[in-house]
């Protein structure tokens, strides 16, 4: 391995190091908060809610550390010693370029994700388990990899294919053809994923006539908002955890509620809710971040055009110039740069939040902004007082507490 390569691990390193640091802030900042409830929850939110809340957040952070050790000494052990390997391996056994490329790339995945597994076995049927989310039956998480795994590979191989042949035809050119590709995919999901993907893993039933139809809909009209319908969706399959979306563009949008969200809200709450997703719509949320990710898709793909006809990245690393090879390194060695990115993304992401919220206010008033995210809060033990520093980095939603004391500031 050369200098830079060096100074790469080194920098994947710190960057780990960096990351175990803000979570071991947040844990310490949640423990000393344990048994006092911040004064404006103090109605709502029980001291053994507040605890239990504690409890939960602490015991996730310390898993994110476990994970994220393992995740960083993984991507070491990837660049340093088994991606060589993995590429001479299946080189053995197929003739062709395109081929070879492809297969490097998918096995890296497949191992990548049986390594992963035991993690996201341990958050569902263990964390999630004691503190009473988990819905989530061996069945139903064995089918949903399998979905999964079936649809990355029908997505996945054909567009690896198609990448490595334009990148032998067009060694100049193929970056661009490959990213408005990547864009109009991207777009396209929008439509294709509310309305095909999403119910292979959930069943979306249109919201049944009565008093909360009604209320919402009348809240669209007030709001100049056109839909293709309210639907409900059967989240209580795999999580008690409540939330609400909309999805899709134009005509074609639909509100989707969880069903775990209408069991525990009032329509008051509901309807702020709701509210809060339309004010995403109003300020043009959702198009900032296709905007957004595709300056950062532009950048990647050209990251990968340039470390490929260079040669730099096999050089740094002492891998094989392969097209599949290069791509796997620059995702493992991009981490230094998520974690320069991150606190960006989450602060803009932040910024849309109470943007969103100042809107609901507006429509709904405060009070029922208010007691929905403090229901939110309480019912998905969601801590009151986490680190600020950790929130800056990692928090794509403002702490609470922080939302709630904007919204009550903005009417005085
Ligand atoms: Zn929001």
């Amino acid at each position: 391995m050369t200098a830079v390569g060096s100074l790469i691990i080194l920098a994947i390193i710190t960057s780990g190091c960096f990351g175990v640091y803000l979570r071991l802030r947040q844990i310490q900042n949640v423990s000393r908060n344990r048994n006092t409830v911040p004064q404006d929850f103090v109605r709502e939110v029980s001291l053994s809610d507040h605890q239990r809340a504690a409890d939960y957040t602490i015991e996730r952070t310390r898993f994110g550390i476990a994970e994220l050790v393992f995740d960083t000494l993984i991507s070491i052990l990837w660049l340093t010693a088994w991606l060589s390997p993995l590429y001479l391996f299946v080189a053995h056994y197929s003739e062709s370029s395109i081929t070879r490329s492809v297969m490097v790339v998918l096995s890296f995945g497949i191992i990548s994700h049986f390594l992963e597994m035991p993690f996201s076995l341990f958050n569902s049927f263990w964390i999630e388990e004691k503190f009473g989310f988990n819905r989530l039956t061996l069945k139903t998480f064995i089918l949903d990899e399998l979905k999964t795994s079936l649809l990355t590979c029908i997505i996945m191989i054909p567009a690896l294919y198609a990448m490595f042949a334009l990148l032998g035809a067009l060694p100049d050119t193929w970056w661009i053809f490959s990213y408005a590709t990547f864009m109009t995919l991207t777009v396209a999901m929008t439509v294709i994923y509310p309305t095909l993907i999403a119910p292979l893993f959930n069943k979306f039933t249109p919201m049944g006539e009565g008093a909360t139809k009604e209320r919402m809909e009348s809240l669209l009209l007030k709001c100049g908002f056109e839909s293709k319908g309210l639907f409900i969706m059967d989240a209580s399959k795999r999580s008690a955890h409540g939330n609400a979306y909309f999805s899709g563009f134009g005509k074609g949008k639909r509100i989707v509620f969880f069903d775990t969200l209408l069991e525990k809200h009032t329509l008051e709450e509901i309807e702020s809710i709701l509210a809060h997703e339309l004010g995403h719509f109003k300020y043009g949320h959702v198009f900032q971040i296709i905007v957004q990710s595709a300056v950062l898709a532009l950048i990647a793909f050209f990251a990968i055009y340039y470390a490929f006809s260079s040669g730099i990245i096999s050089n740094w690393f002492n891998l094989q110039n392969d097209p599949g090879v290069v791509l796997i390194a620059l995702l493992l060695a991009k981490e230094p740069i998520s974690l320069i990115l991150t606190p960006v993304l989450s602060w803009r992401s932040r910024k849309a939040e109470f943007e969103a919220d100042d809107f609901a206010r507006k429509i709904v008033g405060q009070e029922a902004m208010v007691s929905a995210l403090t229901r939110l809060t309480r019912d998905n033990l969601a801590s009151l007082t986490p680190d600020p520093l950790f929130a800056a980095f990692y928090f794509s939603h403002p702490p609470v507490p922080l939302r709630v004391a904007q919204l009550r500031i903005e009417i005085s």
